[in-house]
């Protein structure tokens, strides 16, 4: 019998990669059995830091699974964002904090979600409700995972139950919140060494709507100006996959993590879904105040399209 994968989405984030390692951590405490933490792509600078600081070795890396591979999705539940194979996969459980669309399971499973800022809050509530204790390394990771996906708790996904979660993590994981969150976070704002075909796919999402398809990526930075030095050469990598895997709607949300605004590229034949709400100007939009794609451009996107 081939052993249970813990699989996040695409593109991994920290929370993908630290939940992913979390939740194979716990499974593998409650089921007596190794649980086998995966990953879909490479890690990014950001998580790189986290796993060096708390000496964790990255998850393995898959392409695809087979036919009947017993999976548990974290991070994530749309298989457009999930691994290849994933509609022959028997999903055991899904622990997440996102939206449910595209996805459906022929069998019962355990779904656990919530509408926190991520989902290392939500795992740390099932370590709880089954008494599991949480090891320092383990700690440290769900707390990168929290600091990554709340913008060190600033973000307008943030919800009492993820500063609760922090503070508790932090004390196990025996590190200074702000002092480890902001040299993290920092550490993900290094785009230079990435072409801008990585660039645009570093966090991107793939989403369907009634046979439309699009994508919303995000970079964050402490300089938008100096993300937008590359702007032509980044637009035509986005016109390059706009047209290979026919997207109506490309965004590329590049966020500054200090002021805490976001300037977009957009592009694709439905420029509409953004310039209905934020105007365009040489495929640019400003987007003051914003930071979050899952509460603030991904919900715009799917009412205008
Ligand atoms: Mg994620
Ligand atoms: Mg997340
Ligand atoms: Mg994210």
């Amino acid at each position: 019998m081939e052993k249970i994968l813990v699989i996040g989405h695409k593109n991994p984030d920290t929370d993908s990669i630290c939940s992913s390692l979390a939740m194979a951590n716990l499974q593998t405490k409650l089921r007596g059995e190794e649980v086998i933490s995966c990953r879909l792509g490479e890690i990014n600078e950001e998580t790189k830091y986290a796993l060096n600081y708390f000496k964790v070795e990255a998850p393995k890396l898959i392409e695809k699974v087979d036919e009947g591979q017993e999976v548990i999705l974290v991070d994530h539940n749309e298989f457009t964002q999930s691994v290849e194979g994933i509609e022959k996969t028997k999903i055991l459980a899904v622990v997440d904090h996102h939206r449910i669309n595209n996805f459906q399971t022929s069998e019962p499973l355990f779904y656990y979600a919530q509408p926190v800022g991520c989902t290392a809050t939500v795992l740390f509530e099932l370590y709880k409700s089954n008494n599991v204790e949480i090891e320092q390394q383990i700690a440290g990771l769900m707390l990168s995972a929290i600091i990554s996906d709340t913008l060190l708790l600033k973000s307008p996904t943030t919800t009492d139950k993820d500063k609760k979660a922090v503070e508790e993590l932090a004390k196990i994981a025996n590190v200074d919140i702000s002092k480890y969150g902001l040299e993290m976070l920092k550490a993900g704002t290094n785009l230079d060494k990435y072409t801008e075909e990585e660039l645009i796919n570093l966090d991107a999402k793939t989403m369907e709507k009634e046979n439309i398809k699009y994508v919303i990526a995000q970079v964050n930075t402490v300089s938008i100006p100096d993300v937008l030095k590359r702007k032509e050469k980044i637009e035509h990598e986005i016109n390059k996959v706009i047209e290979a895997k026919g997207l109506s709607l490309f965004v590329f949300v590049i966020t500054d993590i200090v002021n805490s605004n976001s300037t977009a590229i957009v592009l694709g034949e439905r420029t509409d879904a953004i310039s209905k709400t934020y105007e365009i100007r040489d495929n640019l939009a400003e987007m003051p105040g914003v930071v979050s794609r899952k509460k603030q451009v991904l919900p715009l996107v799917e009412k205008n399209i």
